[in-house]
C-alpha cells in the first residue's frame, strides 16, 4: 500500500479508481500573422462560444451548487466582456502581429499575475479563475471541445495536478466519487465547490498521480490522506466509515436552508466559532448564521513579533468580507497561558489562567489594544463586525475599555479612516464575577456572549487544561448553570441579546435547558452547526418552563 498526505479539502471518503485527468500545459502556438482582421474575428468567436458555454454551466451550477455559488460563472462571463482583457488581446493581434491562441495566453498570464498578486485573500484567490477562463479559450480556439476533455463514464475518483471550477462541474456528479490534486487551497473556487456538492477532497499531495493512474485507492477528505491499492481491513474499515458518515451527512442535508426556529416559532440565532481566516468559509459551508466567536489569538500566538495593524486589519476584513451581510463577532485577543508571547513581556506567573488574560493584559498593553481596535474598526468598513471583550470581571474594565474605542474611534474619524460608528460591543461572561454583576454590566454594552469554558473553570475553580482533574470539572454544574440562567435574565431585563458560546453551547442535552433559560443565540464549532440546527428546532418553548 501507498499512503499519500495532503490538505483535507471536503470532509467524506471516497473508494474506488484513480482516473488521471490528463491536463498537460498545453503547447500554444505562437505564429505571426498578416490578416489582423481575421485572427480578431476568430478570437471574437471564440469569446462568443465560451460565453454560452458560461450560460449552460451557469444554469448547471444553480442546480447543483446553488444560485449564489453559480454567481462565479457570471464572473467569469465578466471577465470575457471586459475591456481591458480584451485591449490587450486586441494589441498583440493587431500590433504585434501575432496569432490569437498566443494572444490568449499572453493576455491571462498578465491578469493572473496583477490578481495573484494583490493584498486581498479573495481577491488573490480569484487569480484562478483567470487561469480557468483562458483554459476555455484556448480549448475552443484549438478545437478540444469540453467532451473531449472530460470522457468519464463510471464513479471514479478524479485526480489532477490542479482542477477549476468548471472542470469539476462538467463531470456528472455521480461519477466523482472524490478529488485528490498537487495543487490547490481551502478557499478556491473548486474547493468549495466540492464542499457544496459533498465530493471528498484533498489536495497538496506531492503523489506523481500520474502514475496512480487506474489503481483502487481511498481518499480521506477528513484528513487528508490517499491510501493507494489498500489491504482488505483497511478497506473495510472506511467503508463502515463512509456508511457512517452519508447517514449522518443525509440528516444533517436535511437541515440546510431551514430557518433555525423553535417549534413555537422563535428564532434563535445560529452561529460559529472559527479561529482562523479559513473557518469563515467553512461557517458558511455550513449554514452558520455569522460568526459567533472569532477567537482573534490565532493571529498573535506562536511568532515572535506581534502581528502589524495591517495584517490584523486584512485577516479581520477578508473574514468580514466573507461573511457578507452576516456578523462578525471577533474576541479581542485572549492569549491563553500556554501560548507564550515573548512579545508582551509577562514575567512568569505561577498561576496564569488567573493571571495576565484577556482584558486585564489589553488595558496593561494600550498600544496593541488600540492596534487591534483599529484594525477591527477598520474591518468594520467592509462588513458587518462587532467587538467582544474576553475575560471581564469588573465594570471599571469595561469602562476603560470603552473609554479606549471611543479614543481609536476619535482617531480614524481625524484620519479621515472610514469605519462604522454603529459597530457593537459586548463582554464574555466567563468569570463568575461578571456573571453575578450580569445586571450592571449589561447596561454598559450592547450584547452578551456566555462563555462557558472559562465560566466553568472559574466557578468550579478547576483547571480546564488539567487532565488529573478531568473528574472535578463537571459539565454544567448546577453552579454554572445558575451564573447562566443569571446572566441570561440580566441581559433580558437591559434589552440586550444574549448567546451562549464554548463547549456547552454545543451540548444537546443541553440545548432545551439553555432555550428556556432565553437564550438569543449559539456559538458552535461549524461542523455542529447543523446538528444544532435541528436540535433547536425540536424544542417548544410553550411547554412547561425549566428550573
Ligand atoms: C469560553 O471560555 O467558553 C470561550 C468561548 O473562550 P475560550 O474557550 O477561547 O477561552
Ligand atoms: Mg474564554
Amino acid at each position: 500500500m501507498l499512503k499519500f498526505e495532503g490538505t483535507a479539502i471536503s470532509m467524506g471518503y471516497a473508494i474506488g479508481k484513480i482516473h488521471y485527468l490528463n491536463n498537460p500545459k498545453k503547447n500554444i502556438p505562437r505564429y505571426t500573422i498578416q490578416d489582423t482582421e481575421k485572427e480578431m474575428a476568430r478570437l471574437m468567436e471564440a469569446i462568443d462560444i465560451v460565453y454560452d458555454q458560461l450560460t449552460v454551466l451557469n444554469e448547471r451550477a444553480k442546480e447543483s451548487i446553488g444560485n449564489k455559488n453559480a454567481l462565479i460563472f457570471q464572473f467569469h462571463q465578466m471577465l470575457l466582456n471586459d475591456n481591458s482583457l480584451r485591449d490587450y488581446s486586441k494589441n498583440i493581434i493587431v500590433n504585434q502581429h501575432m496569432n490569437c491562441e498566443y494572444a490568449v495566453k499572453k493576455t491571462y498570464e498578465h491578469f493572473y499575475n496583477i490578481f495573484a498578486n494583490l493584498e486581498d485573500d479573495y481577491m488573490r484567490e480569484r487569480a484562478d479563475d483567470i487561469v480557468d477562463l483562458s483554459n476555455k479559450l484556448l480549448n475552443v480556439l484549438m478545437s478540444e471541445n469540453e467532451a473531449n476533455k472530460v470522457n468519464i463514464t463510471e464513479p471514479l475518483i478524479i485526480a489532477a495536478r490542479e482542477l477549476y471550477p468548471s472542470d469539476t462541474l462538467s463531470f456528472k456528479k455521480e461519477n466523482i466519487l472524490g478529488i485528490v490534486t498537487n495543487v490547490g487551497s481551502f478557499t478556491s473556487h473548486a474547493s468549495i465547490i466540492s464542499r457544496i456538492m459533498g465530493i471528498p477532497s484533498m489536495s497538496n499531495t506531492t503523489a506523481v498521480l500520474e502514475r496512480l493512474n487506474g489503481r483502487y485507492a481511498i481518499l480521506d477528505g477528513e484528513q487528508g490522506i490517499l491510501y493507494v491499492d489498500p489491504p482488505e481491513g483497511l478497506l473495510l474499515q472506511y467503508k463502515s466509515k463512509k456508511q457512517r458518515y452519508e447517514e449522518y451527512r443525509n440528516m444533517l442535508n436535511s437541515q440546510k436552508n431551514l430557518p433555525t426556529v423553535t417549534l413555537d416559532g422563535k428564532k434563535i440565532g445560529l452561529l460559529a466559532t472559527i479561529g482562523s481566516i479559513d473557518g469563515a468559509q467553512v461557517a458558511i459551508d455550513n449554514d452558520a448564521e455569522g460568526i459567533g466567536f472569532l477567537k482573534s489569538d490565532f493571529l498573535f500566538a506562536g511568532r515572535a513579533s506581534l502581528p502589524s495593524e495591517e495584517e490584523q486589519f486584512m485577516a479581520y476584513r477578508a473574514i468580514s468580507k466573507t461573511m457578507g451581510k452576516k456578523v462578525t463577532r471577533i474576541c479581542m485577543l485572549d492569549m491563553l497561558p500556554e501560548q507564550e508571547c515573548s512579545y508582551f513581556n509577562i514575567s512568569k506567573e505561577n498561576n496564569p489562567a488567573m493571571g495576565m488574560r484577556g482584558i486585564r493584559l489589553l488595558l496593561e498593553n494600550q498600544s496593541i489594544l488600540k492596534m487591534q481596535l483599529r484594525a477591527i474598526y477598520r474591518a468594520s468598513a467592509f462588513g458587518k463586525v462587532s467587538i467582544c471583550i474576553p475575560m471581564v470581571s469588573s465594570v471599571s474594565e469595561v469602562r476603560s475599555f470603552k473609554k479606549t474605542a471611543k479614543e481609536v474611534r476619535d482617531e480614524l474619524k481625524r484620519e479621515g479612516i472610514n469605519y462604522d460608528p454603529s459597530t457593537q460591543i459586548g463582554i464574555m461572561v466567563e468569570t463568575p464575577a461578571a456573571a453575578v454583576i450580569s445586571d450592571i454590566l449589561a447596561e454598559m454594552v450592547d450584547f452578551i456572549s456566555i462563555g462557558t469554558n472559562d465560566l466553568t473553570q472559574y466557578t468550579l475553580a478547576v483547571d480546564r487544561n488539567n487532565e488529573d482533574l478531568i473528574n472535578f470539572y463537571i459539565t454544567a454544574h448546577k453552579a454554572v448553570l445558575r451564573l447562566i440562567k443569571l446572566t441570561i435574565q440580566n441581559a433580558h431585563k437591559a434589552e440586550i441579546p444574549v448567546g451562549i458560546c464554548g463547549d456547552l453551547a454545543a451540548d444537546k442535552r443541553l440545548t432545551e435547558k439553555f432555550l428556556k433559560y432565553g437564550a438569543d443565540s449559539f456559538s458552535v464549532i461549524p461542523s455542529k452547526i447543523l446538528e444544532m440546527r435541528s436540535e433547536i428546532r425540536k424544542v417548544d418553548l410553550k411547554e412547561k418552563k425549566s428550573k
